[in-house]
């Protein structure tokens, strides 16, 4: 790559095309399922929460019904998928997972 002033234009067109592809190969490779990368599961158990806030990202509250949840068979039945795909980390949130009777 040729060495240009950083002020205007620092690459050219065929240049942001290398890159791009560049990072689609990188994101192709390390994305994937692999012994190196895995996924972490951000699970949120219940829609469920004492609390009721205007900002809450899921939309939970006290009068949400438990009834879209897993079952505790189905949860466990989960967890046992995720060992089989060696997913390192699940976080547990919600709503508020305590609220789930089987925790
Ligand atoms: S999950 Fe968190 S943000 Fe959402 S209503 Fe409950 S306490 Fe509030």
């Amino acid at each position: 790559m040729r060495n240009r002033p950083s002020s205007v234009h620092p690459l050219s067109i065929e240049e942001v095309f290398v890159l791009l592809q560049q990072i689609k190969e990188v994101i192709q490779e390390y994305l994937a399922y692999s012994s190196v990368v895995r996924p972490i599961i951000f699970w949120n158990l219940t829609g469920r929460c004492n609390l009721s806030c205007q900002h809450c990202y899921n939309s939970s509250g006290p009068d949400l019904e438990a009834d879209t949840e897993l079952s505790t068979k189905e949860a466990l039945s989960f967890i046992d998928d995720c060992a089989e795909l060696s997913v390192p980390v699940i976080l547990f949130s919600g709503g508020e997972p305590l609220l789930r009777p089987d925790l």
